[in-house]
C-alpha cells in the first residue's frame, strides 16, 4: 500500500467534522477503519455516533476536495469482477437480479418522470424506460461509460438546473452514503419532486449486524452511516413522508457472507485489522476465504463453504428484522 504523496488526501490532509445530518458536535469513537477494499491509502479513519440524532459518520475523514481521490478507476469496474469491462448484454444480464429489485420499487407507480442520480453507465435508465418511464440520468464522472448514450448529464448534482415541472420519482442507488453533504442532496431533491413525488434510495443501516459488527461498509467512500430514524429525521426536514423502509439484500447483495471465515481468523490469531484487511480487498478473493496467512488451506475452504450455506437463512432472517445492511426507503412529497 502506497500513502497518497502530500498535499492530495494524504493522512495529512483528514479532517474532523460534526454529525453531517443534524450537526451535532456531540459523538463518540467506535473504531477506526482504513480502506481496505481499493487501497488507495494507509490513512486511518474513525467511525463515530451522533450523540443527537445516531447516525454514523466517518471522522476524521478526507478533506471534500480531495474525495475524488478515493475512487480509482477499478471502484467503477468493481461490480463487473476481474474480468474487465462487459458488453451491454453482458452487464445487464449480470445485474438483471439487481434491476428488478430496484424496478420492484416503482411497481405500485404509474410512469412518468424519473431521475436517476448516480446513474452509472444507464443500466437502471434503461430498465425504467422499458417500463414506460420518462428518463434522465445524473452521474459525477464523465469518465464513466455510457454504451447506449441514454440522456445522463455529468457532474455535481447541486451545480445543475432541472426543468422545474419537476419528476414523478427520483431515485439515488447507494449514492447517498457517499455524499459528503447528504443533507443537501435530500433538500435539491424534495425539491424537484412533484406533488405526490417519491424519493427511492438505498443506504447501508449504520444498525444492522453486517455494518456495527463486520464493519461492511467501504471506508472512506462512505461518509454517512444511516439509521431508520435518521432516514425519517432527514426527509421530514424537506417535507417528505416516509411511506415503505426495509432492508432488503436482493439489490445489492448479501453482505454477511465471510462472517464466519472471519470470526475463525479472530478467534485463531489475527488481530481485526489484519483479517478486515483479507476480507475487504477485491483482488484475490480466495486469500480471505480459503488461506490461512497468505497459505492456501483446506480447514479455510472447508470452512467458507459452511459460511455460504448459513449465510443465507441468517441474513433473511435479519431482513425480517429490519436488521439488514442494505436499507431502501421511499418517501413521498404529500399532495397539497
Ligand atoms: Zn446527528
Amino acid at each position: 500500500m502506497q500513502p497518497l504523496p502530500q498535499g492530495q488526501g494524504g493522512t495529512d490532509n483528514l479532517v474532523d467534522v460534526v454529525c453531517p445530518l443534524c450537526g451535532s458536535e456531540i459523538s463518540r469513537h467506535l473504531y477506526s477503519v482504513r480502506d481496505n477494499a481499493f487501497q488507495v491509502t494507509d490513512a486511518t479513519f474513525g467511525v463515530r455516533r451522533c450523540s443527537r440524532c445516531g447516525c454514523g459518520f466517518l471522522s476524521p475523514r478526507p478533506r471534500e476536495d480531495d474525495m475524488q481521490l478515493y475512487y480509482p478507476k477499478a471502484y467503477y469496474w468493481s461490480y463487473e469482477g476481474s474480468g474487465g469491462e462487459l458488453s451491454w448484454e453482458e452487464l445487464i444480464a449480470k445485474r438483471r437480479g439487481q434491476l428488478a429489485a430496484k424496478a420492484r420499487w416503482l411497481e405500485d407507480m404509474k410512469p412518468g418522470r424519473l431521475l436517476d442520480i448516480g446513474a452509472m453507465k444507464g443500466e437502471f435508465l434503461w430498465t425504467s424506460r422499458q417500463a414506460g418511464w420518462d428518463v434522465e440520468g445524473v452521474e459525477l464522472k464523465n469518465s464513466v461509460p455510457n454504451p447506449l448514450s441514454l440522456p445522463i448529464r455529468y457532474g455535481d448534482f447541486l451545480a445543475m438546473d432541472f426543468d422545474p415541472s419537476g419528476y414523478d420519482c427520483v431515485t439515488m442507488w447507494a449514492v447517498l452514503e457517499h455524499i459528503y453533504a447528504p443533507a443537501k442532496f435530500v433538500e435539491r431533491v424534495a425539491s424537484l419532486l412533484r406533488p405526490g413525488g417519491r424519493f427511492i434510495a438505498t443506504v447501508t443501516n449504520f444498525n444492522s449486524v453486517q455494518g456495527g459488527l463486520f464493519r461492511q461498509d467501504d471506508y472512506p467512500r462512505h461518509l454517512t452511516l444511516f439509521t431508520k430514524k435518521s432516514i425519517r429525521h432527514l426527509c421530514a426536514r424537506y417535507g417528505l413522508v416516509v411511506a415503505r423502509m426495509e432492508t432488503d439484500q436482493t439489490i445489492f447483495g448479501g453482505a454477511l457472507n465471510g462472517g464466519l471465515v472471519f470470526t475463525t481468523k479472530r478467534l485463531f490469531g489475527y488481530t481485526a485489522s489484519e483479517a478486515f484487511a483479507e476480507w475487504k480487498q477485491t483482488t484475490d478473493p480466495e486469500l480471505f476465504c480459503c488461506s490461512w496467512r497468505g497459505h492456501p488451506s483446506p480447514s479455510m475452504r472447508t470452512i467458507s463453504r459452511a459460511d455460504r450455506v448459513i449465510t443465507l437463512p441468517i441474513e433473511t432472517l435479519f431482513d425480517r428484522l429490519g436488521l439488514g445492511f442494505n436499507l431502501t426507503f421511499s418517501a413521498a412529497r404529500p399532495l397539497p
